[in-house]
């Protein structure tokens, strides 16, 4: 169990953190208005994590925008204000902080939607609108309460037993609004929670009616698991509750491990949670991150079984590169720079391991650099992440050639530059040189004198890349003149 210590350390940690100025002035303009006002939700459930938070949620019993109004006016000209009529809220920005102002209501669904129909209601409807316990809890703003903690549905304990519950029959909570289930499962991958077992059996039940939840809304939640410190925890709820299966078939068809002739292969899906896990020590890049949990989506589809090698996934990662695309615009991901960096990660996570097992040539060296660019160490990171075995001896051989490839890069990057590195003789001179139109001949001179400079047998350097292009470039134009004629 958690050790909140006592009631006593509970009241100061509360009095701390409402001593804020801010909740001053609201109490007073709450009570000359005679309004009970609450502080209430995630940002009294973070007072107890001690989690920063900037975001603070008042609830009225009564009419939050005009209290919030109020408020503004006495913070002066620092503080903005926006009004939300439609939703009955307001909003202030003030400083660094976000305040927001909704008056007690009550909730009623229909089945086709999570939109409520909303009235009026006490601060204890209020508090049963809300998606679980630890998040329900409230804090007296006026003055005879102030500080007084509110918590009909014994959050404070299911705090300090890192327990995520609803506070109503988990049933109606999950059916009313579906995406509470996938804001529990957040809760529990970003909190470090267990789903409480009714809890998550509700989620079993009620999982089909994640289908009228926005695609965005989704993402977002996955987008909080990724950045999560282990979210692992997140994606083996979705998988135990059913929820992946709906959300993101592509990631449950790398759960499982098939055996033929005696021959296993690893299960993917763990495999895949636990580079993604050991990389999430190492980096906060929520795309380099992303590029770990679909390094391997293309296993599934390149699944084959050979007599003489095993079980092979050959161009796994040429077949994910080419999933992504998909999986982004289904999942309501960008489609932009961030989605083509994860298919450059995903397409190259093979690279480094390959030139770590064979001898490591320069030209080999050349190569990923220019291919990876300004994303090699990212890569490095992925790569270095996807070593999962668990035989020592083979993780040391890694790491130890992981090393001499490090060394290589940075040894290569010094003396050649080729990291973003462009030829230096482009397509317009070729074309001036020998009077060519645009064509693909032009191209084909660009790439030689790029693979000679790769492949170390010119220095990157624009005499000699001159130099060579004339001695390639005579003999392809004949070559092609002579085509022309036949
Ligand atoms: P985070 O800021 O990390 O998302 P939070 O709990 O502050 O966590 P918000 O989305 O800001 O989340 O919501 C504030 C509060 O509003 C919650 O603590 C909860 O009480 C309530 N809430 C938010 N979304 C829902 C929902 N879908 N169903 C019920 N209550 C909700």
């Amino acid at each position: 169990m958690r050790k909140f210590k006592d009631d006593l350390h509970v009241s100061l940690l509360m009095i701390e953190h409402l001593n804020n100025k801010i909740f001053h002035l609201i109490s007073d303009i709450a009570d000359e208005n005679k309004k009970a006002c609450y502080v209430i939700g995630g940002y009294v459930r973070d007072i107890f994590l001690k989690r920063a938070s900037k975001d603070i949620d008042i609830v009225v019993v009564g009419s939050g925008i005009e209290l919030a109004e109020k408020v503004t006016a006495k913070l002066g000209k620092k503080a903005n204000l926006t009004v939300f009529k439609n939703f009955g809220t307001a909003q202030i920005k003030y400083k660094d902080i976000e305040i927001e102002f909704v008056g007690a209501r009550k909730e009623s669904y229909r089945s086709e939607s999570r939109k409520p129909i909303v009235e009026d209601g006490t601060l204890e409807d209020d508090q049963n609108r809300r998606d679980f316990t630890i998040n329900a809890l409230a804090l007296s703003l006026n003055k005879a309460t102030y500080g007084e903690l509110v918590d009909p549905f014994n959050g404070l304990e299911d705090l300090k037993n890192f327990v995520i519950r609803t506070p109503l029959n988990p049933d109606i909570t999950f059916s009313d609004d579906p995406l509470r289930m996938m804001r529990g499962i957040r809760f529990s991958a970003q909190l470090g929670f267990f789903l409480e077992t009714n809890t998550f059996d509700a989620i079993l039940r009620n999982k089909e009616r994640i289908a009228i939840i926005s695609k965005e809304r989704i993402a977002d939640e996955l987008n909080k698991i990724m950045l999560s410190r282990k979210p692992s925890v997140g994606f083996i709820l979705l998988e135990k509750t059913g929820l992946l299966e709906l959300i993101f078939p592509e990631l449950l068809a790398l759960k499982g491990a098939e055996t033929k002739e005696g021959i296993g292969h690893k299960d993917n899906f763990y495999h895949t949670l636990a580079v993604l896990d050991g990389l999430c020590e190492k980096t906060d890049n929520l795309w380099l991150r992303w590029s770990a949990l679909l390094h391997d989506i293309g296993k599934p589809r390149t699944k084959r079984f050979d007599n003489r090698l095993g079980w092979t996934f050959h161009n796994h990662n040429y077949v994910g590169e080419k999933m992504i695309p998909g999986i982004f615009r289904k999942m309501k991901l960008p489609q932009n720079e961030k989605m083509k960096y994860v298919q450059k990660m995903v397409s190259l996570h093979m690279r480094p391991i390959v030139l770590s097992e064979d001898e490591v040539t320069d030209s080999a060296v050349r190569r990923l650099l220019f291919d990876a660019g300004d994303d090699i160490d990212d890569l490095m990171m992925l790569c270095e992440a996807d070593i999962t075995s668990k035989n020592p001896e083979k993780v040391k051989r890694f790491r130890a050639n992981f090393q001499l490839v490090r060394q290589k890069l940075k040894e290569i990057e010094e003396k050649d530059r080729v990291r973003n590195f462009q030829p230096p003789i482009d397509g317009k001179e070729i074309m001036e040189t020998f009077n060519l139109p645009a064509c693909a001949i032009v191209g084909e001179i660009k790439t030689k004198i790029k693979d000679a400079i790769l492949d170390g047998i010119i220095p990157n350097e624009y005499e000699a890349a001159k130099k060579y292009m004339f001695e390639i470039a005579r003999e392809l134009i004949k070559t092609e003149q002579e085509n022309n004629q036949a």
